[in-house]
């Protein structure tokens, strides 16, 4: 099985993320695999443990984002593809969508596409569906539970509701959900094999197409309103006296 597993790069989940002069900013913290994408390398290397094959990793970014690459190598992929050029900034996620299918299209063969649900920085979780809309692969989205039966997968979606059972044709792509499983911890000897790869780069000149059109601008990006937050502490000579107390508080500020 041939499976390529798109990953993407963002600041920890810890970062404070604060707009300075109409720019993004998460100050000195660490960028790091989107913590969904790593479910998405297991799904792919999981795969590849039972039908055999091989998994390779894309991402698009500058150079930093190799790390992220890395990341997904130490867990197991085999290949490693950034995708960067100058011109792919701001893009919305159609365009990401666009490149990202250029770049499967591009690696030829491809019997599955392994996404996260989503991003952790701009939470869109659009990205997995546009881009198998644009490869005309059926998307299958929030996927928990995956088997694979020659050309055809039978997936258990993570809804709402409990669990979907849906069935497809290969090639797919599919997007991973919490409940397929814990991700591996990138192995010594796997950290070791990630420092010494050589990842390609490739440019959309590589890839053989222009820079997509974006149809959603950020035309300003600014901090939420902060919050006033006061805090009183409720005192009294027992707990009924507090509750009593705690209670008409709260009518008198028509809480309830
Ligand atoms: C500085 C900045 C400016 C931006 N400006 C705009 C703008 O003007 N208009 C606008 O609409 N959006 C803008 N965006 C948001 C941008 O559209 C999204 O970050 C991008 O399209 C990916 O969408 P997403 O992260 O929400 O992914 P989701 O839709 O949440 O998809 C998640 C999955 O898609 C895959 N994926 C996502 N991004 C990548 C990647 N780079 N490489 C490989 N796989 C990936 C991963 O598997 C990930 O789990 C901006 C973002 C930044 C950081």
């Amino acid at each position: 099985m041939k499976i390529v597993v798109c990953v993407k790069q963002v600041p920890d989940s810890a970062a404070k993320v604060v707009v300075e002069n109409g720019k993004i900013s998460w100050g000195d913290a660490p960028l790091v695999i989107n913590p969904w994408d790593e479910y998405a390398v297991e799904a792919a290397i999981q795969q590849k443990e039972a039908l055999s094959g091989t998994v390779t990793a894309i991402t698009i970014g500058g150079e930093g984002s190799k790390d992220a690459l890395k990341h997904a190598l130490a867990m197991g992929a085999d290949n490693a593809i950034l995708i960067s050029d100058p011109a792919l900034v701001n893009m919305d996620t159609q365009a990401t969508a666009q490149v990202l299918a250029t770049a499967v299209k591009k690696i030829g063969g491809v019997d599955a596409a392994f996404f996260g649900r989503q991003a952790i920085d701009s939470d869109s979780g659009l990205v997995p569906a546009q881009t198998a809309r644009l490869l005309k692969w059926p998307a299958l989205t929030l996927s928990a539970v995956i088997k694979v039966d020659g050309s055809s997968v039978r997936v258990a979606r993570g809804v709402e509701e409990g669990r979907q059972i849906v069935t497809a044709k290969l090639p797919a792509v599919f997007s991973l959900v919490k409940d397929f499983g814990e991700p591996r911890y990138p192995s010594f000897m796997g950290i070791r094999k990630a420092s010494r790869a050589e990842i390609p780069a490739w440019s959309l000149a590589e890839l053989g197409i222009p820079a997509p059109a974006s149809v959603i601008a950020w035309p300003e990006i600014m901090n939420p309103p902060s919050r006033e937050v006061t805090c009183e502490v409720i005192t009294g000579g027992s707990p009924a006296e507090i509750a009593e107390a705690l209670a008409n508080k709260i009518l008198a500020e028509k809480v309830l």
